[in-house]
């Protein structure tokens, strides 16, 4: 670790107020070890069904389980230390497979983009930075690789399932950086094995969406992962002043 100012402050910050674990209460960390283990031997990727189009999404646990609520504090009360740590319980319980199972450098994982205007009331691109925090934990085996970014720069408050459609298709676009001469998207990530992740599942459109923009741009091997989803049938809720 390296003693910058910053580091120094946060030192003696944590030294004062130690965190505690969001999982048993325990002093001294975001999550203990013992809760990292607890959630990442319990996640179990599960199917989301009825997609059309050739998509495949998975989802690693609910919004009212640990892991969403790890996510709501990170996000919404910009609790930065969280990231880290929802990163590494996501890697043990999910990606660490593919490290052992597949050839090296065989995965791109793309972060959902989030808007402009989030990140700027965040102060910090959550789910950028939690794909990082994965790159990092495999070795860079698993590639981070921005393939999508925002478009139109709104933020998704579609009441109904329609609206939100329309916004979701609107919102994401490849990245003019790995866009080939063809119009479709670099040669490389053609055969590659892309995942594109988001931390919340809903209705799944800006999942589907900017899965569909993903495939027509010539992605062939895609699946959709959602760090959790919603229960079934639960209905929009008015959540931080956004419908969800
Ligand atoms: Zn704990």
């Amino acid at each position: 670790m390296k003693f910058g100012i910053k580091n120094v402050v946060k030192i003696i910050a944590n030294g004062l107020f130690p965190p505690r674990c969001r999982g048993c209460g325990a002093s001294g960390e975001y999550l203990c070890d013992c809760c990292k283990k607890y959630i990442s031997e319990n996640m179990k990727a599960r199917q989301v069904g009825n997609m059309s189009g050739g998509l495949t999404a998975e989802y690693l646990g609910f919004r009212d389980e640990i892991l969403g609520e790890l996510i709501e504090e990170a996000k919404y009360e910009s609790v930065r230390g969280l990231l880290p740590e929802i990163a590494e319980v996501v890697y043990a319980g999910y990606f660490e497979k593919y490290v052992t199972e597949n050839d090296v450098g065989s995965l791109i994982l793309v972060p959902m983009p989030t808007s402009r205007q989030h990140v700027r009331e965040r102060a910090i691109d959550h789910m950028n930075r939690i794909v990082l925090e994965i790159e990092r934990l495999s070795d860079n085996k698993i590639q981070h690789t921005r393939l999508l970014e925002r478009a139109k720069d709104t933020v998704q408050m579609g009441a109904n399932v329609v609206l939100r459609k329309k916004q979701a298709k609107e919102a994401v676009k490849i990245n003019p950086q790995f866009v080939s001469d063809d119009g479709k998207i670099n040669l490389e990530y053609r055969s590659a094995k892309v995942v594109l992740i988001d931390d919340v599942w809903t209705t799944g459109s800006s999942l589907i969406e900017a899965g569909k923009i993903l495939k027509e741009a010539g992605v062939k091997n895609l699946k959709l992962v959602a760090i959790t989803k919603s229960r079934a049938r639960r209905s929009p809720t008015l959540r931080h002043g956004e419908i969800y």
